[in-house]
């Protein structure tokens, strides 16, 4: 299909759209000129009707049913229209007003390593340092001493003493087990673990890379906090690992859960080659009801000509080449700096000295991982390979690194048709913001992070330097794609979960800009209407995964994955956007989850 490809990347999206429909109805036409096709065309397999079915198109058009055939959309408008199609065969559902939304697109999730996370045990919610401590000394209890003890991902920014727990503190509660308590890139070791990797007072950062060991400033001793360990710490892996099928089933039940709340495709933002038999398998089980788009894994680091081959590895790939809707690769994911919740994104003014992060240096302005150079070279390979390229880039240093590296690669090589990204994007300014609207660069962003957030980043930098914190009312007034995402990392439920994928706490929290542990409103000027929330999660989302012409919309001809809401999402109070239940999920025109069943289906 050279043609359509070559209309997509000379011409205005809507002429393209314009052509391909024109082409489609030719072909339409074409069935019932031929002798063999006298029949009358079957009715539509489903009709919902008596909706109030939000369709996210292009004028945000409200309508009352819609037809499906197959697993499309063949028709959306008032009932009459829509009825007067029924067939003998025609299944019909009365939604007695409830409002249907495009099935919800999650841009920004790891969805494999969340649902193996509490494969060996059980993982309680902590939201103290006593909470930390009290989980440290009961795995002591049950683990074999000299056994790793390993905690990753609890922020500090949510624990309310907002600190790390001390090196102290871990040996205290596990003498006799090296300890880690990571959070991101960055970690906390006891004084078994840090003996383990050989890190004391002489120790420096081998080969002047990346990385940073915080030093007691009196004693010189390490305080036992490192800025991306994995550098210089091998933790082996501990407890009971999951086998090829255990892993398939835990995806598979976490998919199931996603469909609970209205998520229909997601995309996996760090994906490793050991990770995506996992994901095949998955899709051709038969009952896969979720469409996965994977960013694959691309190390920064080492000999720049390796990491080149690698791109071209990766555009290779079958799944990049197949265009599967269901299991593609759409491009690669790194990362350019480290994090917010843990002391080392790359701002552009220091972060400032923080007992809260652990921060001595007045200069320190967090870790930036890839130098500029580095940086073109690897957009420029990614881009010409076909691939999207994006980073995790948190800080407003590494957000505008990455958008100038960018606008340098646009002018060489067409940019925007691989929709280039930037993951997080949390930190921005007025000139960022622009600049990714005039290139065409997406946003993916994550609003439970100023949700569960907010009250530790005001500490740290007060309000005024949080103006451009996740400026998603801007970025939509820009013109610019922003599209909605977890960071789902750990654990199954939509709440319980770190970061928690419910879409409507992103919604909610996109709409409120309110914060849990905070009075008050974080920049209201950046809050989003409720049409700008719903685009978000719904189309600007399939934007950035290469999903927009089949989904993200209710539209003719578009997949028929659908979710019922039991509320109007649009003029219900603000405080009931989160408590919003899905009713039924649609995935491809066919009912794969219900409330009413209380199961999903099949
Ligand atoms: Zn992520």
């Amino acid at each position: 299909m050279d043609f359509p490809i070559l209309i997509a990347t000379t011409l205005p999206a809507v002429y393209t759209r314009f052509m391909l429909r024109f082409i489609a109805s030719a072909l339409f036409a074409s069935l019932f000129i031929s002798p063999v096709s006298q029949a009358q065309p079957a009715g539509p397999d489903l009709i919902l009707h008596h909706g109030k079915i939000v369709t996210v198109d292009h004028r945000f058009s409200i309508c009352e049913a819609i037809a499906i055939r197959g697993e499309r959309i063949v028709q959306a408008g008032s009932n009459a229209e829509v009825l007067a199609g029924k067939d003998r065969q025609t299944q019909t559902v009365d939604l007695a007003g409830k409002m249907v939304l495009p099935g919800l697109i999650d841009c920004h999730t790891h969805p494999l390593e969340s649902s193996l996370v509490e494969f060996d045990h059980p993982i309680p919610q902590m939201d103290s340092v006593p909470d930390v401590l009290n989980y440290f000394a009961a795995r002591a209890k049950v683990a074999p001493e000299g056994q790793w003890l390993v905690l990753r991902q609890v922020f500090i920014t949510r624990l309310r003493e907002q600190r790390y727990p001390t090196r102290a503190e871990l040996d205290a509660v596990a003498p006799g087990h090296p300890v880690l308590f990571a959070t991101g890139p960055d970690a906390v070791l006891n004084t078994r673990a840090l003996e383990l990797n050989g890190i004391d007072r002489h120790f420096t950062v081998p080969g002047g890379g990346p990385g940073r060991v915080e030093k007691d400033p009196q004693t010189g001793e390490p305080t036992g906090l490192i800025r991306t360990f994995a550098r210089f710490v091998k933790v082996p892996a501990v407890g009971r690992q999951p086998t090829r099928l255990e892993q398939e089933r835990c995806l598979a039940e976490l998919f199931r859960d996603y469909n609970s709340v209205g998520i229909t495709a997601v995309c996996e933002r760090d994906a490793y080659p050991q990770q995506i038999p996992v994901y095949e398998a998955y899709r051709q089980s038969g009952a896969a009801t979720m469409r996965v788009a994977l960013s694959h894994h691309l190390d920064s680091e080492g000999d720049l000509a390796t990491v080149r081959e690698n791109v071209r590895r990766i555009a290779e790939h079958p799944l990049f080449k197949s265009k599967d809707l269901m299991l593609r690769i759409i491009g690669i994911k790194t990362y350019l700096d480290g994090g917010m919740l843990t002391g080392s994104a790359y701002m552009r003014q220091p972060w400032g000295v923080s007992a809260m992060y652990g921060i001595t240096d007045p200069a320190y302005r967090g870790v930036r991982f890839i130098p500029e150079e580095r940086l073109r070279d690897m957009i420029r390979a990614t881009t010409a390979a076909g691939l999207q390229f994006t980073a995790h880039s948190v800080g407003d240093g590494a957000v505008q690194a990455l958008l100038d590296a960018y606008e340098e690669v646009g002018k060489e090589l067409p940019l925007r048709r691989t929709r280039p990204c930037v993951s997080h994007s949390n930190f921005m300014s007025r000139e960022a913001i622009e600049q990714a609207a005039r290139l065409g660069v997406m946003l993916d962003i994550q609003p439970a992070w100023l949700y569960l957030d907010t009250r530790t980043l005001l500490k740290q930098f007060g309000y005024e330097r949080l103006r451009y914190f996740q400026p998603l009312r801007s970025i939509f007034e820009a013109g610019a794609v922003a599209g909605g995402g977890s960071d789902h990392m750990q654990k199954l439920g939509s709440l319980r979960s770190n970061n928690p994928y419910n879409p409507f706490l992103g919604m909610a929290t996109a709409v409120t800009r309110q914060a849990r542990w905070h009075e008050g409103r974080l920049h209201p000027e950046e809050a989003l209407s409720r049409e700008q929330a719903l685009r978000f999660y719904t189309i600007n989302s399939a934007a950035i995964i290469f999903l927009d012409h089949d989904a993200g919309s209710l539209e003719p001809g578009k997949l028929a994955d659908l979710v019922v809401v039991d509320r109007d999402l649009l003029t219900c109070p603000e405080d009931k956007i989160l408590g919003a239940q899905v009713l039924q999920t649609y995935f491809g025109g066919k009912l794969v989850y219900s409330a009413a069943a209380k199961t999903s289906a099949p």
